[in-house]
């Protein structure tokens, strides 16, 4: 039996790996991956700078791991959807074998592809691995999608029954002889036109194990409490991990479960389950990529402000929280979760600007940027996604920050024109003492925080009409 094991950016790794332990339980394995100009192009890659650093080097990772167990990665240009029915014809293979894709682009490839193959007898297979229940498997009473998360997390939990993670293979059989290809180096960022971020996590299967142990071993026992302080390092910063594959979710979901402790273990396996329910959830509508999931938002009169967009990308609104959350996505293409929900409510309910702009500016910038959770994550930022709680809902950035930030020491960290500034004001500067605050260099707040509240409030109540009601 000859397969090939497509690694498709979002499984670099060689533990817990399905189609790679199944290819070489029943023999020959060709691990390819292809680099295609979906992402690959120089003018798509500068659009995903972090993303495309952290894979890199996660790929780079993965070509080092599975030469050291005796195989060899396969890296060639070119259309997926061209480039590997061509190759598993010209190399004879039995079986084309990866992981699924929940997102509409990657689905369509697959229909593509799967066709192709279909027309010569070869089998096409995907695997499950990028959620920890299939998606589409987990309904409700009515056999549809759960469209609020609570009960959506208490059906998956009754349906998890978890196989143990599978091991790294001991030994990989060499590549066939005779395979005739022209391969590629993998590309630098420099051949991609992009520059490297020191700052940013670094990828790989070997880096990934130890964020898990590290995070398990500490901060995981008081995640309970610390996952909401900005000012802590109190989460697992894994979403990179869990974005590229570098660990599968079912490693650290049984990693996290192993480990117990009590209320925070639980918590932290229920953000695995918002994961999930991000996932299950474009699955089931594709469309959420183009549309808000709530129908009455779908024209909703956002401005068009591009001198508030402006200060909201480069972290000048004069809301200290906010801002310190733009400056950090840029600088580390991170935010703290607190941090994106507060940020993302102010760019859609106190600046009334589409989430849409929002969502496209993370995607860019952050290294665990996500179709499904970023997407998820807006939406309900916005009020327009699923969500138990109603749209009106509108963070106050200043309350925000003192209960996740009392100190000030996030904001300070990423702002530091503020650095001087007493705790007591840290997260509402214009309200120090005049002589104090004209030896800062930092904005006015570009919006009141009642009116903008108001604002929305009254925009949203004339547009959403007898829904709101
Ligand atoms: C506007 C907005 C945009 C977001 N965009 C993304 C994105 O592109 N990619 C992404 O991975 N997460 C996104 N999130 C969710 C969340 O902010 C990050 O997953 C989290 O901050 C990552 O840090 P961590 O790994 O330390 O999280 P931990 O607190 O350690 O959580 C563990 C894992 O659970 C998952 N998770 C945690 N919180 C959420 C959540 N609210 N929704 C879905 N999954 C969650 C993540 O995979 C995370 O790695 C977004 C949230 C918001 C509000």
């Amino acid at each position: 039996m000859r397969s090939i094991v497509w690694f498709r950016g979002k499984d670099l790794r060689v533990a817990d790996h399905g189609p790679l332990a199944e290819a070489a339980a029943s023999g020959e394995v060709i691990p390819l991956f292809v680099l295609d100009p979906f992402f690959f192009a120089p003018e798509r890659a500068r659009e995903l700078p972090h993303r495309m650093q952290f894979l890199l080097e996660s790929l780079t990772a993965l070509e080092a791991n599975l030469a050291h167990l005796g195989s060899r990665l396969l890296v060639v240009s070119g259309r997926s959807v061209e480039v590997v029915p061509r190759l598993a014809m010209l190399w004879k293979v039995d079986r084309l074998l990866a992981h699924r894709w929940v997102e509409p682009f990657g689905r369509e490839r697959d229909r593509r592809v799967g066709e192709a193959l279909d027309r010569e007898g070869i089998t096409f297979r995907l695997f499950e691995g990028e959620t920890l229940l299939p998606p589409g498997s987990v309904r409700n009473g009515q056999g549809g999608m759960f469209r609020v998360f609570t009960p959506f997390g208490r059906a998956a939990g009754v349906r998890l029954d978890l196989a143990p993670a599978l091991p790294a293979p001991r030994a990989l059989p060499a590549l066939p002889e005779g395979l005739a290809v022209e391969t590629a180096p993998i590309p630098t960022m420099a051949d991609l036109g992009l520059a490297t971020n020191p700052q940013l996590q670094v990828g790989g299967e070997k880096a990934a194990r130890s964020r898990l142990k590290a995070f398990v071993s500490g901060p995981m026992a008081d995640y309970g409490t610390d996952r909401d302080r900005m000012d802590r390092s109190g989460t697992s910063r894994l979403s990179a991990d869990l974005k590229f594959g570098t660990l599968s979710v079912r490693t650290i979901w049984q990693a996290a479960a192993a480990a117990g402790m009590g209320e925070s273990g639980w918590r932290y396996l229920n953000e695995l389950l918002w994961r999930e329910f991000c996932h299950h959830l474009l699955w089931e509508w594709p469309e959420l990529l183009e549309q808000p999931f709530r129908l009455g938002f779908a024209d909703f009169p956002w401005r068009k402000d591009e001198a508030d967009w402006q200060a909201w990308i480069e972290g000048r609104t004069g809301y200290p929280v906010v801002d310190a959350a733009a400056r950090q996505l840029l600088a580390e293409g991170f935010i703290h979760n607190r941090a994106r929900m507060v940020a993302a409510s102010f760019l859609t309910k106190h600046l009334l600007l589409d989430y849409r702009q929002g969502e496209a500016h993370y995607l860019h910038w952050l290294t665990d940027g996500d179709w499904a959770q970023n997407n998820s994550g807006w939406q309900w930022s916005a009020g327009c996604g699923c969500d138990a709680q109603p749209w009106f809902r509108i963070f106050n950035p200043t309350s925000q920050g003192k209960k996740f930030d009392p100190e000030g020491a996030y904001v300070k960290r990423w702002v530091p024109e503020l650095a001087d500034c007493p705790a007591a004001f840290i997260h509402e500067p214009w309200n120090m003492p005049k002589a104090e605050r004209n030896r800062i260099d930092y904005p006015e707040p570009i919006v009141e925080h009642a009116l903008a509240r108001q604002r929305f409030l009254a925009v949203a109540k004339g547009h959403l009409g007898r829904e709101t009601a």
